[in-house]
């Protein structure tokens, strides 16, 4: 067992304790007898260090040439590249997940370390014809200032990166409060930057919890915007908080996604499709699929194939490379899993496999839960309507693609959706009627690639997009007019 330690904040360019000295644990859920280590348990006093820290650096940062700021990017990926198996590990004993995914949550954020380095080169505005004689117009994108960043456990190194990385390619200076149930990965994450090269003060961590060190830097006054990922119950507070002084605010939230089976799919690809996207991550991640709806010719193969290969999944430790799905990151998660399965049952949907926590020595030190399937399920029952966030997924009966459509939509969120078919006139009425931010074709609802729009609508997002539109977030624009012509041409008045 790896020996804890104590770990910073990363401030000014300095790893420096709290001002109150107070640390909180960091404990992997596979066995929580295992310290991952102690971390800062920063308050607003903390947080204000920081962001003096990053205005300070924002006036030098904000003149460095875009490809420069790129280049420093670039080579935080390549570090990233040669450190991935360390971080990999780090991830999976924080926050729980399997190696593979958490070697998967690293190249996440290399691949977003290249994507935004070349970002460097781009960053296009547009020019347009002016109205008036000699007179040049042009739009440019210029950096917010200091940003403020808050972030979830699921994706502790791949979500700061989605954050991170655009908004300093874009001049931005920032201030982040990882998760506190996984803060390693996020630390790990600017270790790479800082030996990539960047300056003093650019990014700064305040580890702590929400209400704590979270809130503070929403309200902070020289925060120019928020970019916030985590659930729709505190996206909500943060993104009331943060209009009080209108700043821009990106908000990612939950999702119920659901895959469609339709009778004419390749019923052994959709149970492939289901097994990932309903337990990978243990279910933990937004775009997890927590709802099958199956057409009736293919249902009850497709029950009886999803149960069966689910029976043979692997629950453990995730740094057992024979796992094929780890624990849950901490026991409020574990709680709500119980609660809903307990509230599926009260409903009068089936277990047809799973239902439990496990026994035995190996899994009763860590939060553990077993792949849970759900039947004879009502697209109204809670447990096809709310979030869950575990190991837990809900089979719907249904007709017709159009049905299925319409009971995808039934739910407060919109994130991700999938349909198996080998109809294309099929597939493409159900990327037309679905209302989500993302829609796959025989694949999965997980399986996000950087350089696309990641979001949703409804109770998912507030209508910003990460990814491939990340620089619309972190930059705002400025629209300039030349006019070379030596005299008083005054718009809307002298142009006839
Ligand atoms: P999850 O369900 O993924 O844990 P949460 O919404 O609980 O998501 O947390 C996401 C992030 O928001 C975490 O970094 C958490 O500390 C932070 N957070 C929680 N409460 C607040 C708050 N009141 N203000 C600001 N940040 C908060």
């Amino acid at each position: 067992m790896a020996q804890s330690k104590i770990y910073k904040n990363f401030i000014g360019g300095e790893w420096v304790e709290s001002r109150s000295g107070q640390t909180f644990e960091n404990l992997n859920p596979a066995d929580t007898s295992d310290v991952v280590g102690y971390f800062q348990d920063s308050s607003e006093a903390d947080v204000n260090d920081a962001v003096e820290a990053a205005k300070a650096a924002w006036e030098k940062w904000r003149l460095t040439p875009a490809p420069k700021r790129g280049e420093i990017l670039y080579r935080a990926g390549e570090i990233l590249s040669e450190r991935k198996e360390e971080y990999a590990r780090d991830m999976t004993r924080e926050m729980g997940k399997i190696l593979k995914e958490t070697r998967g949550d690293v190249q996440e954020a290399i691949d977003t370390a290249f994507y935004m380095a070349g970002e460097g080169r781009r960053m296009f505005g547009f020019t347009t014809p002016s109205e008036l004689k000699d007179k040049f117009n042009m739009a440019m994108r210029v950096p917010l200032g200091v940003v403020g960043m808050i972030t979830p456990w699921n994706f502790p190194m791949a979500i700061p990166s989605w954050k991170i990385f655009p908004a300093l390619v874009c001049g931005n200076t920032c201030v982040i409060k990882p998760a506190e149930d996984t803060p390693l990965s996020t630390i790990n994450l600017v270790r790479a930057l800082v030996d990539a090269g960047l300056p003093k003060g650019v990014v700064n961590i305040v580890t702590g919890h929400g209400p704590t060190a979270g809130a503070p830097l929403v309200n902070h006054k020289d925060v120019r915007a928020i970019s916030f990922t985590g659930s729709s119950e505190v996206g909500r507070i943060v993104g009331q908080a943060a209009a009080a002084s209108f700043k821009p605010c990106s908000l990612e939230m939950g999702g119920k996604n659901a895959i469609i089976v339709l009778d004419d799919a390749n019923v052994d690809l959709a149970v492939d499709g289901a097994l990932w996207g309903a337990f990978g991550t243990a279910g933990q991640r937004c775009t997890a699929a927590s709802r099958m709806i199956v057409q009736r010719g293919v249902h009850d193969e497709f029950v009886a194939k999803f149960v069966e290969r689910t029976k043979k999944m692997k629950i453990g430790d995730g740094l057992d490379e024979t796992v094929t799905m780890g624990p849950q990151v901490n026991k409020q998660q574990i709680d709500t899993t119980v609660k809903y399965v307990e509230i599926g049952k009260n409903e009068g949907a089936k277990i047809a496999t799973g239902g439990s926590r496990p026994n035995g020595d190996r899994l009763s030190r860590g939060w553990f839960h077993e792949p849970t399937i759900f039947t004879n399920a009502h697209p109204k029952m809670r447990i096809a309507q709310e979030e869950i966030f575990g190991p837990v997924t809900t089979v719907i009966q249904t007709t017709s693609v159009e049905e299925a459509a319409e009971i995808a939509n039934s739910t407060m969120y919109g994130l991700s959706s999938a349909i198996y078919t080998r109809d294309v006139n099929k597939a493409f009425r159900a990327i037309r009627d679905i209302y989500a931010g993302i829609t796959y074709v025989n694949a999965p609802t997980i399986g996000a690639e950087v350089h696309l729009p990641f979001g949703g609508v409804k109770a998912t997002g507030n209508g910003h997009r990460e990814g491939s539109q990340a620089i619309d977030f972190f930059t705002t624009w400025k629209a300039v007019y030349i006019d070379y012509s030596d005299k008083l041409q005054r718009a809307q008045i002298d142009n006839e």
